[in-house]
C-alpha cells in the first residue's frame, strides 16, 4: 500500500552534486566560493544576541529586504527573503502555475531542480532547446506563449555553460511573455551586468522577478539564504501568502545583512574568481581542452577526446578527491563542469590532468 500522492510516487528526486562531509576533498562540483564568509559575517556569527533565538524573527526579514532593495535600486516592497533561492523557486511553481494547467518553461538545458519542482506541483515542463551556441531562439517566448505556458525561468548568465544573455534579449523575451519570467541569477556576482535595471521603476515590465541567492557569491550556501527582485511588488504580495509564515530564521537574516552589507568588499573576490576563471580555461586549453566563455564561477569544458574521456576523467579525478560535475544529459556528454576553486585547488586539478596522460 502506498500512500504517496501519484505523482510524487512518479517522481525522481533532484540529485544535488556530491557532498562528502569527511576527508580532505577538493570540490569543484556544485559552484560554491573557495573563500570563508566575509569577516563581517563572521563577526555577526561570533557575537550573536542568543536573546535573539528565543523570539520568532522578523516574519518578512524587513531588515534585510531594506538594506537589499538599498543596494539594488528598489523598493523593499520588491524584494521577498527566502531560505535559499531553491525555496523561492519552490514558490514560483507554487504561486505562478495552476495544478492541471500547462506548466512551466525552460530554455534547454538548465537547471536541473526546475523539473523536480514541477514534478512536485504536477504540472508539465514545456523545453526550448537552446541554439548550437547556447543561445536562446528568439521565438522562446512565442513557443512558450503557444503552449499556453505562464512560467518561464531562464538562468543567466546560464549554467551549465556559462553565456550571458544581453539585457536588451531579455527585455524583448519579457514583454512578449505572456506569464510571469524568472531570470535565475545565482551566477550574476560573476558576470559582467545584471538585469537590475529590468526591475527597477520605469521599466515598464510588470512580469519580472530576479533570483538571487547568498550561496555562491557571499561563501553562504551553509546558511541558506536567497531573495528575489521584482519589477511589480503585487508578484511579492502574491508570493508573501503562500511562503512559510518565517521562512527565514534570526541568525540567518542577520548574517545576510552582514554579508549583503559588505557586498563592495565581497565584489574584490568575485574579481580574484574571474582571474583563476582565465588561468583555468588557458590552462585546460593548452591541453587541448575545449573551455566556453564564462561569465559565472565555474566552466564547461569538453574534453579533448569526446564521451569515454569526460567519464573516464571525471572517475579518475574522483579517485584522486577532486569532485568536478558530469551531467547526463545529451548535449552534454563531453563535457565537465568545473567550478573555479582556490588557486591551489585549481593547481592541483591541472596536476591531476597531467597525472593522467
Ligand atoms: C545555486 C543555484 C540556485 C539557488 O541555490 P540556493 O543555494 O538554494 O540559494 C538557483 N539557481 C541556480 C541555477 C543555482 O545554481
Amino acid at each position: 500500500m502506498s500512500y504517496e500522492r501519484d505523482n510524487i510516487a512518479k517522481l525522481q528526486a533532484y540529485v544535488p552534486g556530491e557532498q562528502p562531509q569527511t576527508g580532505t576533498v577538493i570540490k569543484l562540483n556544485t559552484n560554491e566560493h573557495p573563500d570563508l564568509p566575509h569577516q563581517a559575517v563572521i563577526d555577526t556569527l561570533r557575537t550573536f544576541d542568543p536573546e535573539l533565538l528565543r523570539r520568532y524573527p522578523s516574519p518578512t526579514a524587513r531588515p534585510f529586504r531594506e538594506l537589499a532593495a538599498k543596494v539594488h535600486g528598489v523598493t523593499p516592497e520588491q524584494v521577498i527573503a527566502t531560505n535559499g533561492g531553491d525555496e523561492l523557486l519552490r514558490l514560483f511553481l507554487t504561486v505562478f502555475t495552476t495544478p492541471g494547467g500547462k506548466g512551466i518553461g525552460v530554455s534547454d538545458p538548465t537547471y536541473s531542480l526546475y523539473e523536480v519542482l514541477a514534478g512536485i506541483q504536477d504540472v508539465p515542463v514545456t523545453r526550448v532547446p537552446r541554439l548550437d551556441d547556447w543561445s536562446i531562439p528568439n521565438d522562446f517566448a512565442g513557443k512558450l506563449n503557444d503552449a499556453g505556458v505562464n512560467l518561464a525561468f531562464i538562468v543567466n548568465p546560464h549554467a551549465p555553460t556559462g553565456r550571458l544573455e544581453s539585457v536588451d534579449t531579455i527585455r524583448k523575451i519579457a514583454s512578449e511573455f505572456n506569464g510571469v519570467l524568472v531570470i535565475d541569477e545565482a551566477y550574476t556576482n560573476f558576470a559582467e551586468h545584471d538585469c537590475l535595471e529590468l526591475v527597477r521603476e520605469g521599466s515598464g515590465l510588470d512580469n519580472l522577478i530576479l533570483l538571487r541567492t547568498l550561496s555562491k557569491g557571499y561563501s553562504l550556501a551553509g546558511l541558506r539564504f536567497g531573495y528575489g527582485i521584482a519589477s511589480n511588488p503585487d508578484l511579492i504580495a502574491a508570493m508573501d501568502k503562500a511562503r512559510d509564515s518565517y521562512n527565514t530564521d534570526a541568525l540567518a537574516q542577520a548574517l545576510a545583512c552582514a554579508a549583503i552589507g559588505a557586498h563592495e568588499e565581497v565584489s574584490a573576490s568575485w574579481q580574484k574568481i574571474k582571474a583563476e576563471r582565465q588561468r583555468l580555461t588557458d590552462a585546460l586549453v593548452q591541453r587541448g581542452w575545449s573551455v566556453l566563455p564564462s561569465q559565472t564561477n565555474f566552466i564547461l569544458a569538453t574534453a579533448p577526446a569526446g564521451i569515454d574521456h569526460a567519464v573516464r576523467i571525471y572517475q579518475t579525478l574522483k579517485e584522486n578527491g577532486i569532485f568536478v560535475r558530469y551531467f547526463n544529459h545529451p548535449r552534454l556528454l563531453d563535457k565537465l563542469r568545473i567550478t573555479i576553486g582556490s588557486p591551489q585547488q585549481n593547481d592541483a586539478l591541472i596536476a591531476a590532468l597531467d597525472n593522467m596522460n
